[in-house]
């Protein structure tokens, strides 16, 4: 019979003063179910769908750790109970991807309460976002496929009736027909950068090792007619690593390079790019010679779809900074930029820097050092080499132009 409104959880557990524990625990609080072998507990999570599952490594029938991807594969969190001195376990059972572990010696009810609230709302979380990507899907596809057959008919339509009306009709009409034409190229556009903006980001990347020079070689080759045309001088010094991902990388220093060009007024444009350090955290400065932003619009330039001139000023659709900012949300960093009108603006970027250092039980989320599952990298994100699987997470809002 489904408790109303409490939290049940299954206790995979087959010690019996360890039970009892649990039960003065989080009795109270929760609705609790217990078992005493790895397997059956395996069949009641399958029978039962608990929202949480507290799993002890040492069980009489299975290693908890063996147990542990059959019982995600349920989708139920689970939060793993150690010996004490077993952090190979703990680190183990993380990167399998537990919601968290808790030694023996170190259970409390506060712990324990602390460990299940927060496994319960990450999968709350998760789903949430595994529904709105679906969402978002739909939406490539409407926008992708559906939008833009009747919209080619409507341009085509447009042009033949221009073509076929030519000399007959008004040059008044003449001009709506062009007009017509005109706007039927014009959304198309924004049909493609409105996918282009969804899409950005979209699948789940891996962070790995990642050198930043080679990223703005990458990016500097792809932008090389634009350099070419307008003389550009581009001064990447040494840069350092990162946990990146390479191709969402290589797209944000084409947007900031290619912004900088783009936005250099009547200078040649000189664009120089730099890492540096403090307190542990990386950033990278994108400085140009160009037109500057005036400091009203600092924050809105990243929102999708907001520009800063017309089109016909200057061609653009204004979802280049949008990506890039979702690009950087994605990497766990921030990006803001620093400008004044005509005096150049740069822009900062904050990364994960690359260190050797292989994960410990410190980077751990232990329930009481980190509650924040949206700050830093957890070592649930490492795999066996050190890399990170981080989903991005889709947010998608229209804002007017200024
Ligand atoms: P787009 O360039 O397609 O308009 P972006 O999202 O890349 O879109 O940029 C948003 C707006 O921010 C631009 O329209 C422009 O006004 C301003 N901007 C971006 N980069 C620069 C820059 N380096 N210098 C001056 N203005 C910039």
């Amino acid at each position: 019979m489904r408790i109303k409104n409490k939290t049940r959880v299954l206790v995979i557990e087959d010690d019996d003063v360890d039970r009892e524990s649990i039960h003065q625990f989080v009795g109270d609080e929760f609705h609790l179910m217990y078992s005493e072998e790895g397997l059956l507990g395996l069949e009641e999570a399958k029978q039962v769908n608990p929202d949480c599952i507290v799993l002890d490594y040492r069980l009489p029938d299975i290693d908890g750790l063996a147990l542990l991807p059959e019982l995600l594969a349920e989708n139920i969190p689970v939060v793993m109970l150690t010996s004490s001195g077993n952090e190979s376990v703990a680190v183990e059972a993380m990167k399998l991807g537990a919601i968290d572990y808790i030694p023996k010696a170190s259970l409390t009810s506060l712990r324990l309460k602390m460990a299940i609230q927060q496994a319960v709302d990450t999968i709350a979380m998760q789903r949430k976002i595994a529904e709105q990507q679906e969402d978002m899907k739909s939406f490539i596809s409407v926008a992708s496929h559906d939008l833009r057959a009747p919209l080619r008919h409507v341009g085509r339509f447009c042009e033949l009736a221009r073509r076929e009306s030519q000399g007959v009709v008004s040059s008044e009409i003449e001009g709506y027909l062009d007009r017509a034409v005109n706007c039927c190229k014009r959304m198309q556009d924004l049909l493609d950068s409105l996918v282009t903006f969804a899409r950005c980001g979209r699948s789940e990347i891996e962070l790995v090792p990642v050198s930043l020079n080679q990223v703005a070689e990458q990016a500097i080759a792809n932008l090389s007619v634009e350099i070419d045309e307008t003389n550009a001088k581009i001064d990447t010094g040494e840069l350092s690593s990162v946990l990146g991902h390479e191709p969402s990388l290589i797209e944000l220093f084409q947007n900031l390079i290619g912004n900088a060009i783009k936005y250099s007024g009547d200078h040649a444009p000189a664009v120089v790019l730099r890492t540096s350090f403090s307190e542990g955290e990386l950033t990278l400065s994108v400085r140009d010679n160009g037109i500057g932003i005036s400091e009203e619009y600092h924050a809105q330039v990243f929102e999708p779809f907001r520009r800063l001139h017309g089109h016909a000023a200057i061609e653009g659709s204004g979802i280049g900074l949008a990506c890039c900012k979702r690009i950087v949300d994605h990497h766990r960093g921030r990006i803001w930029v620093e400008s004044k009108t005509g005096h150049g603006s740069t822009f900062f970027i904050t990364l994960q820097p690359f260190s050797e250092a292989p994960a410990t039980l410190g980077d751990l989320p232990s329930t009481e050092a980190n509650c924040s599952l949206s700050q830093g990298l957890n070592s649930r994100d490492l795999d066996d080499e050190g890399h990170s699987h981080i989903s991005f997470l889709p947010s998608f809002h229209r804002s007017e132009s200024v």
